[in-house]
């Protein structure tokens, strides 16, 4: 991994930097692709934009069902929420988007790197460098002519 050059290195594997490696690597740079998670997707596809829809639509069908009536629509009765079948549609969602990124890592030919990513410093010899450690806590390093960091929401 250390003889090789990137054109750029991009911390954190969330719509910045996942969305910045594919279009790098689509214009032809080498990328590398730096998260600290086993899974990309950041904040948006686990926590904020995607799960949270996904339950607001559930919210949106039982409001439904609660005022059926008003719309012409009779014999709903009781109505019962499942909970674990609430979570496990959304975390179906979240699932096949995840799987989804990874399918576009492959195809757009972006190294992926899993751990914690710090830039050493300034450009050495025109070279950046970005330290990764990883979670068992061994440390590589990844050499770029660019780079860019991608976090607002963590
Ligand atoms: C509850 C909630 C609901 C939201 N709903 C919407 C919505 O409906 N529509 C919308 O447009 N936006 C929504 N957002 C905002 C959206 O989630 C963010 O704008 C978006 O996630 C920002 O993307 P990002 O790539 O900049 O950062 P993030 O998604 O935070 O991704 C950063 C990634 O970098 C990784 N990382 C951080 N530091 C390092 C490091 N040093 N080394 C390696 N990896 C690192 C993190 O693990 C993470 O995967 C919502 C946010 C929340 C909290």
């Amino acid at each position: 991994m250390e003889d090789v050059i990137y054109d750029v290195a991009i911390i954190g594997g969330g719509p910045g930097g996942y969305t910045a490696a594919f279009r790098g690597a689509q214009y032809g740079l080498k990328v590398a692709l730096i998260e600290k998670s086993d899974k990309l997707g950041g904040t948006c596809l686990h926590w904020g934009c995607i799960p949270t829809k996904a339950l607001l639509f559930n919210a949106e069908i039982l409001n439904h069902i609660q005022h059926a009536d008003e719309y012409g629509i009779e014999g709903f009765g009781t109505h019962v929420l499942n909970w674990g079948a609430v979570q496990k549609r959304k975390n179906g969602i979240v699932q096949k988007h995840t799987k989804g990124l990874d399918f576009l890592v492959k195809k757009n030919k972006v190294t992926r790197l899993e751990g914690y990513g710090r830039l050493t410093g300034p450009r050495v010899d025109d070279v950046l460098t970005v330290e990764v450690t990883a979670a068992d806590n061994t440390i590589s390093e990844v050499k770029a002519k660019n780079g860019h960091s991608f976090s607002i929401c963590s």
